[in-house]
């Protein structure tokens, strides 16, 4: 017991937080610039190995989602995205049902899911889910969950230095190891509805979406599938989220029918 207190009570005085929007209590050990510059590292590790797509239709289709999920994002949670460079890819691999996000605001979509989110509202939810992630610092709180669990099994903080970044990446999904919690899971989909929504993408359409992607079952990664709520529970929660959402949409949709009127 002795050892357990004296590693929790210090971190808890530096590393309690609450998530954004739900206001749920968070452990984080790590800072937002260690955590962003864990990110970018990452991402330029991940791009060595991909094959990206850089034009047409679909590539022209996340970069337009990814601009107006980043400009909501911004928007809504503003201290969240702090100096953040949003960056989207679409990374050429059709067998690949999966999405991310990284701390500092660069995030890939795999051609593989496009099948499944089929229309652009669709893609957009699913982006503004893994934003949301990143948003409400997942990957940062897994990882002080995994820092703290090597300490107390005895694991020295030095070992545990060097294998930050391979938790970092496990933590946001990519890799095998450490899939988000459900907490987590409910949280991002909260948030990615709202921001979705705000960036004039139907929030109506997460229903199909996600009956989709779980009917997609054993293709999708476990980012999509192994700790989400139940397809039923999702789906009620979701409703419970969209007369919030729908009032978000309508406004960005009265917004930009009057950008529109303007122009004319
Ligand atoms: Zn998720």
């Amino acid at each position: 017991m002795s050892r357990l207190f004296i590693f929790i009570l210090p971190f808890c005085f530096f590393g309690c937080s609450h998530a954004p929007e739900t206001g749920r209590s968070q452990f984080i050990v790590m800072s937002t610039s260690q955590e962003k510059q864990l990110g970018q590292e990452a991402f330029v590790e991940i791009l060595k190995e991909e094959k990206t797509v850089t034009s047409g239709p679909k590539y022209e289709m996340v970069q337009r989602v990814g601009e107006r999920v980043a400009l909501s994002a911004s928007r809504l949670y503003p201290d969240a995205v702090k100096g953040y460079k949003w960056k989207f890819v679409l990374i050429n691999d059709k067998d690949e049902v999966n999405a991310w996000a990284l701390p500092g605001g660069k995030c890939a979509v795999y051609t593989g899911i496009l099948p499944v989110t089929k229309s652009e509202d669709a893609l957009a939810i699913v982006m503004a889910h893994e934003v949301a992630h990143v948003i409400a610092r997942h990957g940062a709180e897994r990882s002080s969950q995994s820092m703290v669990a090597g300490i107390i099994a005895g694991v020295a903080m030095s070992e545990m230095n060097a294998t930050d970044r391979a938790i970092v990446l496990g933590a946001y999904g990519i890799g095998v190891s450490l899939p988000f919690s459900r907490a987590q899971e409910t949280e991002a989909d909260q948030l990615g509805l709202y921001i979705a929504a705000d960036a004039g993408y139907d929030p109506r359409q997460a229903i199909p979406l996600w009956k989709r992607m779980a009917k997609a079952g054993s293709k999708a990664p476990a980012e999509f599938m192994s700790t989400h709520p139940s397809s039923k529970t999702r789906i009620q929660q979701i409703r419970g989220w969209l007369p919030k959402a729908t009032m978000y949409y309508d406004n960005a949709v009265a917004h930009d029918a009057a950008l529109k009127k303007t122009r004319q």
